[in-house]
Formats: structure tokens, C-alpha cells, sequence
């Protein structure tokens, strides 16, 4: 009976389950309640609709910047707020706050962030990474060497092909830690066809505290490396971090601490 004869009772049973039905849980939790307030206020029809798909809306958009941040597996919590520029003056600050713009991702355009060890590679990486997941973009982070290990266990399990999708599937791959520890031979052309496959499609950001020139050596073939580097390098920013280590920042004032408390002069 969906007549206006239907009583107000039923009207309400029949909503809740029609809310259920369309799998829109949260709003027909928050049904009652919006019903009463626009009962108490006088609201309109069109306010109190309102009102009530804003909840469900609400509650889908945090789920799914849930499950995107879940897909994302950023292995720490940084923002770019969390970056203290001052601290780091081999960095050009204006360069990472364009970045952070995310105009990059509109241009299928990659970042490199080179430098030593400590300077904040992979902490940018992340925050830029954040940021993206916050836009509501695809990304995962992963490092070099997980990347080579999981092609290579696809490999053997006949998973290849699902592999290099799931590599070329989000707006944003971060590849951490390039040249930190050498990759076998089947770990260079994985990642080799990992960028093949996003080049020109997907923005990449890959640290590495490798000089450009010390690239070959590190892929053990300087053909595959000339290759990666020229689609790597076709469309993209390179940020070279050559500044103090923020690492070895604690020990040097520990250090100095200890130097003082020993009666000696500290620089
Ligand atoms: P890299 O990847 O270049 O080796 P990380 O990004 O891992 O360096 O940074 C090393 C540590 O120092 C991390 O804990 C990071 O949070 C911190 N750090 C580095 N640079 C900064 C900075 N400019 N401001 C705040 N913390 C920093
Ligand atoms: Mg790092």
C-alpha cells in the first residue's frame, strides 16, 4: 500500500526501509532525528532532504578517504606542516610548496628528491604523498626493494600481468630508497616496467640518494638504466636535497651535550 491513505507509521517503516534497501545505513540511522528537528524548527522538505543525504554524504566521503588512506600504506603520519624548512636549508622551499600544489599529478610530471641520507627524502615524499590521499587521489608507497620483491613473487606465481596493474593503477606511486641497497637483475627490470607502463600516464616520486651519473652502476646495465632515467626524467622536477643530515642533527647535540659536560669547548 504506497497510496495517501497509508498511514504516517507505515510511511515512516516504508522510508527507513527504503533508505535500508538503497544501502544508505547512515541516513536511515540519522532519520529519526532529522525528522524531529524538522518537526521542532518547522523546516522545509527540501532542508530536511537535504539534511538527511548530507549525513550519508558526509559518512561515505570519510570512509572513503579511509580506504584510500589504508590503500596508501604511508608508513608515517607527515604532512607538509610537519617539514621544518629552516631546519633544512638544502632545500628549496618554494620548489616543494609548488609541488604540494598537486599540479604535478594533472601533468602525468614525476618528482625526484636525490640527496644523502637524512636530509628528509622520504619525509617530503610522504607529505606529499598525504596530500594527495587528502585530494581524494589514488597512491601507494612502496620502496624499491619491496617493489622488486613482490615482482618477483608474482613472477613466480604467475601473477605478472595483475602485478604491473596494480603498480600502473594509482594517480601517485611512491618509490622510496632507490640505490640504498642493489637490486637483482630481475628487481631493475621490474621497476623499469613499472615506469614504463606509468610513463606519460601517472605522476611517480622516487628518492634516491643516487647522483645521476651513478645510475648505471646501480642497475648493472646501463642500457636499462638510460632508458628508465629518459622516461623518468622526460617530465619531471628534480629536487636535490644537499643539506645537513636532520638525523645526525640529534646525535650532534648529544654529542656536544656530552663534550660540554667533559669541560670541553664546543663549536
Ligand atoms: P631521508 O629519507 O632523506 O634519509 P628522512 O625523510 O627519513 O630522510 O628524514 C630522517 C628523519 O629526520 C625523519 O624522522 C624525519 O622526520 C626527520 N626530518 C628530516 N628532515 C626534517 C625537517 N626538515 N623537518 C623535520 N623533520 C625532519
Ligand atoms: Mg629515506
Amino acid at each position: 500500500m504506497t497510496g495517501p491513505t497509508m498511514s504516517e507509521a507505515r510511511r515512516y517503516q516504508q522510508l527507513r526501509a527504503h533508505l535500508g534497501y538503497l544501502k544508505l545505513n547512515d541516513a536511515a540511522d540519522a532519520l529519526p532525528r532529522v525528522l524531529d528537528t524538522a518537526r521542532t524548527e518547522g523546516m522545509s522538505i527540501t532542508c530536511a532532504l537535504e539534511r538527511l543525504l548530507d549525513v550519508e554524504v558526509t559518512a561515505t566521503e570519510t570512509r572513503k578517504r579511509a580506504a584510500l588512506l589504508r590503500f596508501a600504506t604511508l608508513p608515517e603520519p607527515w604532512t607538509i606542516t610537519d617539514f621544518d624548512f629552516t631546519a633544512q636549508p638544502g632545500v628549496d622551499e618554494a620548489l616543494i610548496r609548488d609541488l604540494a600544489t598537486l599540479r604535478f599529478l594533472d601533468d602525468a610530471a614525476n618528482v625526484l628528491l636525490v640527496g644523502p641520507p637524512g636530509v628528509g627524502k622520504t619525509m617530503l615524499a610522504i607529505a606529499l604523498a598525504r596530500g594527495a590521499v587528502d585530494a581524494g587521489f589514488r597512491v601507494h608507497f612502496t620502496t624499491a626493494a619491496d617493489l622488486a620483491a613482490r615482482c618477483h613473487k608474482a613472477a613466480l606465481e604467475g601473477r605478472w600481468s595483475t602485478c604491473m596493474r596494480f603498480f600502473a593503477g594509482p594517480r601517485l606511486l611512491i618509490i622510496d630508497e632507490l640505490g640504498y641497497l642493489p637490486l637483482p637483475a630481475d628487481g631493475a627490470a621490474a621497476l623499469f616496467q613499472v615506469i614504463n607502463h606509468r610513463y606519460l600516464k601517472s605522476s611517480t616520486i622516487l628518492t634516491t640518494n643516487l647522483g645521476i651519473a651513478d645510475w648505471a652502476g646501480a642497475f648493472g646495465d646501463a642500457t636499462v638504466a638510460a632508458a628508465m632515467l629518459d622516461r623518468l626524467l622526460h617530465r619531471a622536477t628534480v629536487v636535490g636535497i644537499d643539506g645537513p643530515s636532520y638525523r645526525l642533527r640529534a646525535h650532534q647535540r648529544h654529542a656536544d651535550t656530552l663534550r660540554a659536560a667533559a669541560g670541553h669547548r664546543t663549536t
